[in-house]
C-alpha cells in the first residue's frame, strides 16, 4: 500500500510527467501535490499540460490542481523536476522549510555536502547529509541525481575502478527529451546533428562523474582521479542517451573479465531489493550492432544500462558503447530509487 505523500515540483515538464507515471503504482510513494510556474497554478493538471506519454495518465492526477512552487501545503518529501534557472532558489526555500528535496537539477550537485546519487555506485555518500543541515541553515535536505548522460557513463565506469582507470574519452548521441518539452525546434533536429548541448552538458559530466566515483572518508569526498574528455551531441532520437567511451586502465584485464565485471555488479538496492532497482544494473549485449536507444532504452522499466561493442582501442586501453534512458535512469527514475534508497536508510 502506498502511503508516504509526496510532491512534485516542475510536474508539468518531461521529467515532471516521467515522475507521475513511475509513481502510479509504486508500492511506497504516492503523488499527493504538484507544483510548477504561474503558467500552470490554479489550474488543473490535465489542463497545464501537454501528457507526452504513452502511459494513461492517472484520473487522481489529471484533476489535481497545480500550485504555485512553495512550501506550505506540500508534503515532507519533494521530487523536483524544476527548470535549473529557478530550482536554485525554490528547492533552497523547500529545504529551508523542512522538506526532503529529491532533485534532478544541476544547481547543488556538487556542493560538497550534497550527494550526487546513483545507489548502485555510491550509496554511502548518503552520509554527506549529516553535515549539510549546519552548513546551509537548512531544516530539510537536498539529495541530488546526476546529469542524465553522466549517470550511463558513471555507472558504466563504476565496476572497472577495480582496473585502475586512469582517463576516458566520451562522445554522446543525446536524445530530444533531454532538452525538455517543446525543446529542440524540430527544423533544427530532423535528419541532423547537432554537435553542441548548452547549459555545461560536457562539463558537468566531467566534474559530476569524478565526484561520484570518489570515496567517502572524514565526512568528505575525494574525488576519483579519472582524467575525461566529454564531446555531447544531440540526435533525432526521442528517448535514451548513447555514448562511445574509451577508457585508459593501467591494469587492463581481459575482455572476458571486463564483461564479467559489467554483468555481476550489483549495489545497494539489489540488496535491498528496493522497488525501482533493476535485478542487473548493467546488461553486457553482445550483438554486433547494440545497444540500440528504440531496442534498448526501456530495458527494465528503463532502469538498466546497456553496453556493448567491446573492443580494443589503439589509442587507450578498451572502446565501448554504452545507453541509458535519460528521462528515467537519467532523472526520474534515479531520483526515485535516491528516495527509496532514503526510506529504508531511515533517512525521510
Ligand atoms: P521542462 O520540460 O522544460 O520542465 C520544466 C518544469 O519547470 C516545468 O514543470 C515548468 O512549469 C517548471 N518551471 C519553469 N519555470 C518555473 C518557475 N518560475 N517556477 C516554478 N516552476 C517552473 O524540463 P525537463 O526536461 O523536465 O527538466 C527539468 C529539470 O530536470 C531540469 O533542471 C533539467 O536539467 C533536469 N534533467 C532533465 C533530464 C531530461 O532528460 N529531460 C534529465 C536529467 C535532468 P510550467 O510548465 O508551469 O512552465
Amino acid at each position: 500500500m502506498a502511503s508516504i505523500p509526496v510532491g512534485i515540483l516542475g510536474a508539468t515538464g518531461m521529467v515532471g510527467q516521467q515522475f507521475i507515471a513511475l509513481l502510479a503504482d509504486h508500492p511506497w510513494f504516492k503523488v499527493d501535490w504538484l507544483g510548477a510556474s504561474q503558467r500552470s497554478e490554479g489550474k488543473a493538471f490535465s489542463e497545464a499540460a501537454a501528457w507526452r506519454l504513452p502511459n494513461r495518465l492517472p484520473d487522481d492526477v489529471a484533476t489535481k490542481i497545480v500550485n504555485a512552487a512553495t512550501p506550505g501545503s506540500a508534503p515532507k518529501l519533494m521530487f523536483s523536476g524544476l527548470d535549473s534557472s529557478v530550482a536554485g532558489e525554490i528547492e533552497a526555500e523547500f529545504a529551508k522549510a523542512g522538506h526532503i528535496v529529491v532533485s534532478n537539477s544541476r544547481n547543488y550537485r556538487m556542493v560538497d555536502t550534497v550527494p550526487l546519487m546513483i545507489p548502485e555506485v555510491n550509496a554511502e555518500h548518503l552520509a554527506l547529509l549529516d553535515a549539510q543541515g549546519a552548513q546551509q541553515g537548512w531544516k530539510g535536505r537536498i539529495i541530488t541525481n546526476p546529469n542524465c548522460a553522466t549517470v550511463v557513463l558513471a555507472m558504466a565506469l563504476a565496476p572497472l575502478r577495480q582496473f585502475g582507470l586512469e582517463s576516458t574519452i566520451i562522445t554522446t548521441l543525446q536524445a530530444i527529451s533531454g532538452a525538455g518539452y517543446p525543446g529542440v525546434p524540430s527544423w533544427d533536429i530532423l535528419g541532423n546533428v547537432i554537435p553542441h548541448i548548452g547549459g555545461g552538458e560536457e562539463e558537468k559530466i566531467e566534474t559530476e562523474t569524478r565526484k561520484i566515483l570518489g570515496s567517502l572518508g572524514h565526512g568528505k569526498i575525494e574525488n576519483h582521479p579519472v582524467k575525461l574528455s566529454a564531446t555531447t551531441t544531440r540526435v533525432p532520437v526521442q528517448n535514451g542517451h548513447t555514448g562511445s567511451i574509451s577508457v585508459g586502465l593501467s591494469e587492463p584485464p581481459t575482455a572476458e573479465a571486463m564483461i564479467e565485471a559489467w554483468q555481476s555488479f550489483r549495489g545497494r538496492p539489489q540488496q535491498m531489493d528496493l522497488p525501482s532497482a533493476p535485478p542487473q544494473p548493467i546488461v553486457y549485449l553482445h550483438e554486433a550492432n547494440r545497444p540500440q536507444p528504440l531496442l534498448d532504452a526501456n530495458r527494465d522499466g528503463g532502469m538498466t544500462v546497456t553496453v556493448g561493442r567491446l573492443r580494443p582501442c589503439p589509442l587507450f586501453s578498451y572502446k565501448f558503447v554504452a545507453l541509458g534512458h535519460n528521462t528515467i535512469r537519467g532523472a526520474a527514475g534515479a531520483a526515485i530509487l535516491n528516495a527509496e534508497l532514503m526510506h529504508r536508510e531511515g533517512l525521510l
